[in-house]
């Protein structure tokens, strides 16, 4: 039996190495044979470097590298492809998924109680309050619209067996949110919690207006909701904008006609271009997704596979 470890690295040459020395102690608890996938996400560090010199100490390794930066998404699903083993796991490179978990994760695999084995974080410890504000309530509205179900905190440290890997690599779309493909594929999953930890070394690739662009990827990407509400607000703005044209005409029959009304004129303009706009909005991110996908591009290109 094979275990396959994913590691996606972007700018990571800190903690390469570091991850490798912690990781393998436990990978080798595991009992089963293993080889670890760095995919080196166009970093413009030493992080192929340092990989490659792991490599030559542990031929376990196989490192990916990419022409460019393509987005974790993109590392992740290289790995799924490029993984032969049995069992396969996705791990953050920076020590904030425990390595420590790996062999309770074999057990459960092994016991078949389950196909995979999904982590979420308990607390959101040392994050910016603002920063778990809006992931929290982006889980809500998530799972509120989507038939696809997140648990809040989930992680992408998460261990599969090979037929459910296969049913990921099989989806064809290229947006692709993984949070959200984990669970549309189905199979069972068991959830296993730990709590936040800090990075070992370098810094989040996460900004603010990143997640915010990820978050409505999520939703774009599993609900069409947003666009219904096109038609709510239009017909919302209908009624509205038929009483008060009753209002006008009457007053303007019983009272005459003075010259008012400007501030009032303003104000319905305004909202209601502001609403179209909105909408507008909306509806071009679903052009937009729908444009990407039709262009077939790869999700990521490979410029070398170190291997043998
Ligand atoms: N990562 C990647 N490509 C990117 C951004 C991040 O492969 O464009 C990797 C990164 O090297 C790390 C993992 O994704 O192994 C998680 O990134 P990070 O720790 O920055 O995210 P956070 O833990 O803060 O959510
Ligand atoms: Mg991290």
């Amino acid at each position: 039996m094979l275990l396959s470890i994913i590691v996606p690295c972007y700018n990571e040459e800190q903690v390469v190495a570091l991850f490798y020395q912690e990781a393998i102690k436990h990978i080798l608890a595991c009992n089963m044979d293993y080889e670890i996938l760095f995919v080196n996400d166009g970093s413009k560090d030493q992080t192929l470097q340092e990989c490659l010199k792991l490599k030559e100490k542990d031929p376990h390794i196989v490192v990916v590298d990419f022409s460019r930066n393509f987005g974790k998404e993109a590392a992740m699903l290289a790995g799924l492809r490029e993984a032969k083993g049995d069992y396969v796991v996705i791990m953050d490179s920076d020590l904030q998924d425990p390595p420590s978990l790996l062999p309770q994760m074999v057990n459960l695999l092994n016991s078949d109680t389950c196909d995979s084995v999904a982590t979420y974080r308990v607390n959101r410890k040392g994050e910016p309050l603002i920063r778990s504000f809006f992931a929290r309530s982006f889980y809500k509205l998530i799972n509120k619209f989507t038939e696809v179900e997140i648990v809040d905190g989930a992680r992408d440290y998460r261990m599969m067996k090979r037929q459910m890997v296969n049913a990921i690599i099989d989806l064809p779309e290229y947006q692709r949110f993984s949070k959200g493909i984990f669970t549309w594929v189905g199979f069972r999953s068991q959830y296993l919690e730990y709590e936040n930890i800090q990075r070992v070394a370098g810094e989040t690739k996460w900004s603010f207006f990143k997640l915010v662009k990820y978050a409505i990827e999520g939703i774009v990407a599993y609900t069409t909701a947003p666009l219904r509400l096109a038609t709510v607000i239009g017909i919302l703005m209908s009624i509205v904008g038929f009483s008060f044209m009753l209002f006008i005409v009457i007053k303007a029959i019983f009272f005459g006609d003075p010259v008012a009304g400007y501030p009032s004129m303003i104000v319905v303009i305004s909202l209601i271009g502001g609403i179209q706009l909105l909408v507008l909005g909306v509806l071009g991110e679903y052009l937009a997704k729908t444009y990407m996908e039709t262009k077939r591009r790869p999700n990521y290109i490979i410029k070398k596979r170190y291997d043998e």
